[in-house]
Parts: structure tokens; C-alpha cells; sequence
């Protein structure tokens, strides 16, 4: 079951088929190096073929000419097979290929015999994600969303979105049921590691604005790495919020059968005042609220068995 929710396609995808020969001989990466000491700081768009907004700002970076002055910097696209088949009829239909390119990020699956269109861009991909030391993945949203930081468990993920300080939603999150997340995947989800990542949600994927908030996303992120020049930090134009609002997710409501139902319609970041106030059903299954000022984070817009329906967190911050 689909929420009927048909967005107007304000944002579609760009050209980027200059980008495609990049220089690392794999298809749509390219780092820059400055011959100089300093981290290797990466940014990624389109892990999901319908999230365009990411594929504006790394355009915008290019067309920009950025370059790091210290460390290096990686420009990448991820799954480009299904941005392809983007369809303006069908937006939400061109979001992967085989399966989603942002639940096969665990070294048994990417080492594992299963093989999907996806899987063999992982595992291109992958031998540039192991020497990154700080990532910025670009994502958007299917349902109308405040922009938000997922910073996952790590308390490097949650100090990197803080010193980002953009945008005001900051979630933390452990991911999916249904398979690990580039931004948690190896080094990143280790909580001894020094390196860090974050994942960006910037709006719904089709909203003007996503781009917008890609852009200024990606360039609060290169300041905070102090790697690029103050040429193109200061293309940054949005305000900083004053404070970031920090939600800890305490459960995820995974979909079991096509039975369920959500109750109502739930915003994004909705807080929901009563603890045991009912969400969903599944089946004989009653989904409520644990406790009082409940968070509904990223309720989803597809009901299909084994996605996550809606996150529930706690305002910690
Ligand atoms: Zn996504």
C-alpha cells in the first residue's frame, strides 16, 4: 500500500555526465589531493537513485571548482544505474535497482555470494570509503520532512553534526533492520574509530529546497574539515540555526504485513503528547506510544513488508 501522496517534481535529476570519468577508474568519483597533510573527507550522492538533491551539490562543487588545500577530497555518485532510469512519471520508482544500495554495507554481505546491481557498486565504491576519514552522505526524503542529521550511534557522528551546527533536526539513530547503512558501515560504526560520518536528509526529494539545503549542508561540512578555501566556504548562505533540537531513537516500528495501517497521518518530527497513544496496526499487532512527548521520526510513505514504517525517539538535547 502506497500513502497517496504525489509530490509536484519541482527538483529533477541534473547532467552529470561530465563527472562520469572522474580520475579514480571507477565511474562518477573523483578526489582531489592536495599534496599536502590533512584528512580524506568524502561527500556522496544519489545511495539513492531518486534522491537528486545530493547530485545538485556535488554539481555545484564541481562548477564551483573546489579543491581541498589540505588532505583530499572525494566527489562520488553512488548508484548511478538507477538515477538513470529516473522517470518523472514514476519519481519514486528509480530509488534502486535490485535492492537498496544502503543495506548492503557489511563486510559479510559485501564479502558474501550475493550479487545485485547494487552490491557490485558497493563493492567499487568500497575500496575508497575504507580510506575515508570523514564522510557526508546526501539524502533526501519521500514524505515532506524538516531537514535533518543522522548522526547514527557514535559519539563521533553526534560531535560532527553538532560542530556542522546545520541543519537544526539531529537524530540519532542505529539504522535498519533490513541491513547496514554506508554511514555505519566498517570504521564508521566503530565507536573506538576517529573517524566519522554523517548522513544528511535535506526535505523531500522532489522540493526545490532539498538542493538548497544539499549545498549549504556540504559546504558547512568542508568548513568544519577546514580543507577547502574561504572562496568556496563562503558560497554558504543560510543562517545558522541557534541550537540543534537532538532526538535519540529509542525504536523503530518495522512493517511485518501489508494489514498494517497507521492510525493517522503523522508529521515528521511530530511529538505526540500522551504516552499509549495508538500509531498503527499490524494484524493483531497494536503499535503505541512508550512514553510521553514521543518524536515520529521519517514516517514512511511506502507500506511495504520489512521497511521501517516510522522511527520513535526522545528529545535529549
Ligand atoms: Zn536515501
Amino acid at each position: 500500500m502506497t500513502n497517496p501522496f504525489v509530490p509536484a517534481v519541482e527538483l529533477g535529476p541534473c547532467d552529470i555526465g561530465a563527472y562520469r570519468a572522474g580520475n579514480r577508474s571507477i565511474d562518477y568519483v573523483t578526489t582531489f589531493d592536495s599534496g599536502k597533510p590533512g584528512p580524506h573527507v568524502m561527500i556522496n550522492a544519489l545511495t539513492h537513485g531518486n534522491e537528486v538533491c545530493g547530485a545538485h551539490a556535488l554539481c555545484f562543487l564541481f562548477e564551483n571548482h573546489v579543491r581541498p588545500v589540505r588532505g583530499r577530497l572525494t566527489l562520488s555518485f553512488a548508484n548511478i544505474a538507477a538515477y538513470q532510469r529516473f522517470d518523472p512519471h514514476a519519481p519514486f520508482d528509480s530509488r534502486f535497482v535490485d535492492e537498496d544500495f544502503n543495506r548492503v554495507w557489511d563486510a559479510a554481505v559485501l564479502d558474501g555470494p550475493s550479487n545485485s546491481v547494487e552490491l557490485a557498486r558497493a563493492r567499487e565504491l568500497r575500496v575508497v570509503i575504507d580510506t575515508v576519514d570523514l564522510l557526508l552522505d546526501i539524502h533526501s526524503t519521500s514524505l515532506p520532512n524538516a531537514p535533518m542529521l543522522l548522526a547514527g550511534t557514535t559519539s563521533q557522528g553526534l560531535d560532527l553534526a553538532r560542530a556542522i551546527g546545520y541543519p537544526t533536526q539531529v537524530v540519532i539513530d542505529a539504522g535498519h533492520a533490513s541491513g547496514r547503512r554506508m554511514r555505519d558501515y566498517g570504521r564508521f560504526g566503530d565507536p573506538l574509530s576517529p573517524h566519522a560520518s554523517l548522513l544528511v536528509e535535506c526535505g523531500q526529494h522532489f522540493e526545490k529546497s532539498a538542493a538548497a539545503v544539499a549545498i549549504e549542508t556540504a559546504l558547512r561540512f568542508l568548513d568544519h574539515c577546514d580543507i577547502a578555501g574561504p572562496s568556496i566556504i563562503g558560497l554558504a548562505s543560510l543562517d545558522r540555526p541557534p541550537r540543534q533540537i537532538v532526538t535519540r531513537i529509542t525504536e523503530a516500528i518495522t512493517i511485518d504485513s501489508e494489514n498494517f495501517v497507521f492510525e493517522r497521518e503523522f508529521a515528521g518530527f511530530e511529538i505526540i503528547p500522551q504516552s499509549g497513544a495508538l500509531i498503527a496496526r499490524d494484524g493483531d499487532t497494536e503499535y503505541r506510544t512508550p512514553y510521553d512527548n514521543c518524536v515520529m521520526v521519517m514516517p514512511a510513505r511506502d507500506i511495504l513488508p520489512g521497511l521501517t514504517a516510522v522511527r520513535l525517539g526522545r528529545i535529549v538535547e
